[in-house]
């Protein structure tokens, strides 16, 4: 399956404040004809190819891929519905540490969306995690996704993450940092390589070689949050539609918060991923020690994802 675009215009990137709901030049065609102001535009599904597709236990899937492996940078969710497989809405923000001192913030943003072309609107638009979390559960609440007076979990949609790092790492950490509690909408997920390992019976261990196998062609800017969500959702609406089944893959025992895996069959962690993760909590104390000198050797894992 791919996904259905339009022979009269041509693909263009995101506007990255639109995405943030900060664009103020909608109303200036050059800036219109330059950045994309819709998020669903190059993921719409042809209702011919979704003929395969079985019933979700869920109305909806919140695609997710954090950015950042100091601190996190970047917080994008694609809402997709489960029954017609469009991306029906988005929620996306830049984020700004909160430990770190402004020269290795900097750095750090160069470091990462200066070669991409979009440090200055990360420097433009970055919010603290904790502002964030406050307005991605005002717009949980906007598409009545969770009830937060009965234990704030989702109740009609599932997180969908590439890998078990966002869920199981990232975020736990940066809410530490943040200084605010786990919140329990992000204490089970559904890691989309499980799902494909035991749905198609074949490995794949990450989003590229995933829709290398699928023959999806990788749009966008690979490691912009909102540009890999996107290529995530094509992968995710590409098993949907061959008639796959998301379950949850992991789940945090509230109690021990240990991660339970749910699959027998699973992608696992190698002896030297392992190590890196040893090696990223190493490097993240050096560097809140001694920010300059630990900079190269974070960028050296800062590409791996486990
Ligand atoms: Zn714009």
């Amino acid at each position: 399956m791919d996904t259905h675009l339009s022979s009269t215009s041509r693909w263009r990137p995101m506007c990255l404040y639109y995405t943030q709901g900060k664009c103020t030049m909608m109303d200036d065609p050059a800036h219109l004809e330059k950045f994309n102001h819709d998020c669903s535009w190059d993921l719409q599904v042809n209702a011919a190819e979704i003929g395969k597709k079985c019933t979700q236990g869920v109305d909806y899937l919140l695609v997710f891929d954090l950015e950042g492996k100091i601190e996190t940078l970047e917080f994008p969710v694609l809402l997709i519905d489960t029954r017609s497989l469009a991306v029906v809405n988005f929620f996306h923000r830049f984020v700004r540490p909160c430990q770190m001192h402004l020269q290795a913030i900097n750095k750090y943003i160069e470091g990462k969306y200066g070669k991409l072309g979009v440090d200055r609107v990360w420097h433009d638009t970055a919010q603290p995690f904790k502002d964030v979390i406050e307005q991605f559960e005002t717009w949980l609440t906007q598409h009545q996704l969770w009830d937060k007076e009965k234990g704030g979990f989702l109740t009609r949609a599932a997180f969908v993450t590439c890998g078990n790092w966002d869920l199981k790492t990232a975020v736990p950490k940066q809410c530490e940092i943040s200084q605010i509690k786990l919140p329990p909408y992000f204490m089970e997920w559904i890691n989309l390589k499980d799902v494909y390992l035991n749905f198609y019976g074949r490995e794949a261990r990450g989003m590229m070689s995933m829709m290398n196998q699928l023959n999806i062609r990788p749009l966008g800017s690979h490691h912009l949050g909102i540009d890999d969500s996107k290529n995530i959702a094509r992968v995710l609406q590409h098993m949907l539609a061959d008639g796959a089944v998301m379950q949850i893959t992991a789940r945090r025992n509230p109690t021990s918060q240990k991660v339970e895996y749910q699959f027998e069959n699973r992608i696992r962690s190698t002896l030297s991923i392992l190590h890196l993760d040893v090696n990223y909590d190493y490097a993240r104390n050096s560097y809140l020690n001694s920010p300059a000198l630990t900079f190269d050797y974070i960028d050296s894992i800062q590409m791996t994802r486990w």
